[in-house]
């Protein structure tokens, strides 16, 4: 590999570690300001987590399907990478989320009044619901930075009780984070809940503001970015276009192995066949585990631990391709979620077919379902042919789907979603331990600031920022 201009005689060198969503919108963020950058990255391509498999006119996703609402430096960076043009987004008659009850889906209210009504919960529960804005504010986690407590607690410390939490609340967390309501914790899995608290006193109150303030905005303006979509050809089609700005400058099956000091305030690179380039600054764009497998200078070691502990749970996401026949659920809506308490084997699915144009061929549907994660790990060791009667007698059972498919798409992941659980604060604070101790080195991922695409491409865009800073301020 040649040598790359120094600090001394030319621009900053800045060498990424990672090709997922973090170290791509990094790269791609420093490349633009004109900075000296590569990217390494273990697997044959780029993209992380990010796969689309299009074949016979179905298109499957392997991880993410869809994107909510991302913020103003990620909707600038989809501008920049020429991907405007290429969104795609649901027909809004089309996207009602269903949960299951007694083995019926059931849509969940579009609107605030419908919760009076719904059948997914008891009398019982809906007058709860109805209570929590009357209930006089308690404790708010958020106050309080000394304590931390699950999302599951923040709820029933809201009065809304054990139904809410097992029929909405527990689905809701598998469908983001294939996860357990009772570990999440409520700060740093949900930091949305805890803010609404915060500010409102109750989080009907603050979460009734938002979507009145969110209509409001839309109206005010109509050409904002819709709430959920994803692109004509998948979701890769973000590390493509990023990659492709990036061309020449990524090194595909790389896998860094370790880095040390080399010079006044370089690093040194090293892989698997020795030592690969030098650079001014690092960018860790790594899963948490991947950071406590480098070979690091002594001085991190501190910071280690906490990131060790991070639980990520396996999954598996299972594509099906049916013929529509008659009797099978309309499949009317963006997906269905499980909870736990209806004792299925699956966490929940997702209907690409009727959320996006062009998941499967004229007179056909696509179902992609979730099975694991932190409820039930011990099925994703399950062999192809076992997972996929398990999930189709789940999908026979709850939508009708009768039919031998005509495509199918497996996706393993071992370890899927960082869990955000109670006493994240300190992986958090770890990563900001890191940053300091080894000046120079930058760290972004889902586990360090939120596990969604746009949090994920934030989080890329944000350490670049620093990297750049740094620059500016000449300290390193
Ligand atoms: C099944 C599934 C469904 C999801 N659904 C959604 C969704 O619908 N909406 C949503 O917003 N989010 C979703 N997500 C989450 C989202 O996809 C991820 O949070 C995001 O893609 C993570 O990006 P990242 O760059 O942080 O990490 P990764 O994608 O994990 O990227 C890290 C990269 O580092 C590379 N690497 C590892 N070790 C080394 C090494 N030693 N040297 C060099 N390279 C290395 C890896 O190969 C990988 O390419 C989903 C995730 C999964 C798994």
């Amino acid at each position: 590999m040649t040598p790359m201009s120094s600090e001394a005689n030319g621009p900053p060198t800045v060498g990424v570690v990672g090709a997922g969503l973090a170290g791509l919108a990094a790269a791609f963020r420093l490349r633009s300001r004109g900075v000296d950058v590569r990217v390494f990255e273990a697997g044959r391509r780029a993209g992380g987590m990010v796969r689309s498999h299009g074949e016979g006119g179905f298109l499957a996703e392997a991880g993410p399907h869809s994107l909510s609402r991302p913020d103003e430096a990620v909707r600038a960076l989809f501008s920049e990478a020429g991907l405007d043009d290429r969104r795609i987004v649901p027909d809004p008659e089309r996207s009602a989320r269903f949960i299951v009850r007694d083995g019926r889906l059931i849509a969940l209210p579009s609107r605030p009044s419908g919760i009076l009504s719904t059948p997914l919960l008891s009398l019982g529960a809906r007058m709860r619901l109805l209570a929590e804005p009357l209930r006089a504010r308690t404790r708010s986690s958020s106050e309080d930075e000394g304590e931390d407590e699950s999302v599951a607690d923040l709820l029933r410390r809201r009065g809304m009780g054990q139904e809410i939490v097992d029929r909405f609340l527990d689905p809701f967390v598998a469908g983001v984070y294939a996860g357990d309501p009772e570990r999440l914790s409520a700060r740093h899995a949900f930091p949305l809940l805890s803010e609404l608290e915060r500010e409102h006193g109750s989080l009907i109150r603050g979460l009734l503001a938002r979507s009145w303030r969110g209509r409001a905005k839309r109206q005010e303006e109509p050409g904002s970015a819709p709430p959920i979509f994803s692109f004509r050809d998948g979701m890769e089609e973000i590390p493509r276009a990023l990659a492709r700005a990036l061309s020449g400058r990524i090194h595909l099956e790389t896998a860094v192995t370790g880095l040390t000091p080399d010079g006044d305030s370089g690093w040194r690179l090293h892989g698997a066949h020795g030592a690969l380039d030098r650079f001014d600054r690092i960018l860790l764009a790594l899963p948490a585990h991947r950071v406590t497998a480098l070979e690091l200078p002594g001085e991190a070691a501190a910071a280690l631990p906490p990131l060790s502990r991070v639980s990520h749970p396996p999954i598996v996401l299972l594509t099906l391709g049916f013929p529509r026949a008659s009797g099978q659920h309309p499949m009317n809506g963006f997906g269905m979620l499980v909870p736990r308490i209806e004792g299925a084997e699956v966490l929940g699915a997702l209907f690409p077919s009727t959320l996006f144009a062009g998941r499967a061929p004229e007179g056909h549907l696509s179902v992609a379902t979730f099975v694991g994660g932190t409820r039930q790990p011990e099925l994703t060791s399950l062999p192809d042919e076992a997972l996929e009667s398990l999930v189709r007698g789940e999908l026979e059972r709850l939508l009708g789907i009768r039919q031998e498919p005509v495509f199918r798409h497996l996706a393993r992941w071992e370890r899927s979603i960082p869990q955000a659980n109670v006493g994240y604060g300190e992986v958090k604070a770890a990563a900001g331990q890191l940053e300091r101790t080894l000046a120079g080195v930058y760290i972004a991922g889902s586990w360090r600031d939120g596990v969604s695409v746009g949090d994920a491409l934030g989080s890329g865009l944000a350490a670049a920022e620093r990297a750049l800073e740094s620059d500016r301020s000449g300290s390193v």
